[in-house]
């Protein structure tokens, strides 16, 4: 309609109106170019801003996840177990959860560390649409160091011993009849303390086990832990949450 007219405009060389058509086209093209983008910005935003909690609410259940003591025990009962394998010690009872600790450092598993929303902004690249740059770059250092974290633990996998397998004389796990168990049994570990002392490559591999464990806790909780509690201090900013200091379950929203 607007290009018939402006061809019958040409065709009388009626040159203002003709100016006048280009002139409304130029306003029109701007105005829808000017209409898309207040709506990206408006999606950007609604986007960030759903993010932003998702990601608070995520950083909140890892660092529930990490607090579980399961994995700060072990490592604490292995280190302290060490200095008691010296000779002229004269004790010999190694309790249940150090044993248990003994038979299983081979195992060797990380705390949680996963935070899908920081993945999501990555693998979408719009980690633009956050524009605190104090997220985005802690943010980014979390997954940086989390990264090298998991391929430490995989690295670290291959150099563990299975010390049940190693020096079945050494220790074992029995099943014991236990009535207070759903199955009516539990599991029993049994350590020889006295043979531990007088075994220098059980020392050797048990140390090694240690070592590589206590690494990984501390890169983890020491290293990656210190990202995470600045990225969720710049979350909390961003989105005006305050945790009460005697609960930290409770948020008030200023
Ligand atoms: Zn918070």
């Amino acid at each position: 309609m607007l290009l018939r007219r402006m061809m019958e405009h040409v065709r009388t060389q009626n040159w203002l109106a003709v100016f006048l058509d280009f002139i409304i086209v130029v306003v029109g093209v701007f105005i829808g170019i000017q209409v898309a983008n207040w709506n990206n910005v408006r999606s950007d935003r609604a986007y960030e801003r759903d993010i932003l909690y998702r990601l608070h609410n995520e950083i909140l259940t890892l660092e529930t996840g990490r607090e579980v003591p399961g994995l700060v025990q072990h490592n604490k009962a292995l280190r302290e177990f060490l200095p008691r394998l010296k000779a002229g010690l004269e004790d010999t009872e190694v309790d249940d959860l150090t044993c248990r600790g003994i038979i299983r450092s081979h195992v060797l598993n990380g705390p949680p560390d996963s935070l899908p929303a920081l993945d999501e902004l990555i693998s979408s690249g719009r980690m633009k649409t956050l524009r605190n740059t104090d997220i985005r770059s802690f943010g980014s250092s979390f997954l940086q160091k989390r990264e090298f974290g998991r391929e430490l633990i995989t690295e670290f996998d291959n150099d563990l011993r299975d010390l049940g397998r190693e020096f079945p004389e050494l220790m074992h796990i029995q099943i014991a009849n236990d009535p207070e168990t759903e199955q009516g049994s539990s599991q029993d570990f049994t350590c020889d303390l006295v043979g531990m002392r007088n075994n220098t490559a059980f020392q050797t591999a048990l140390i090694n086990n240690v070592d590589r464990f206590n690494g990984i806790m501390s890169y983890h909780f020491d290293f990656v832990g210190a990202d995470l509690d600045a990225l969720h201090q710049a979350v909390d900013q961003e989105l005006r949450i305050q945790h009460i200091a005697d609960d930290d379950t409770q948020e008030e929203r200023l």
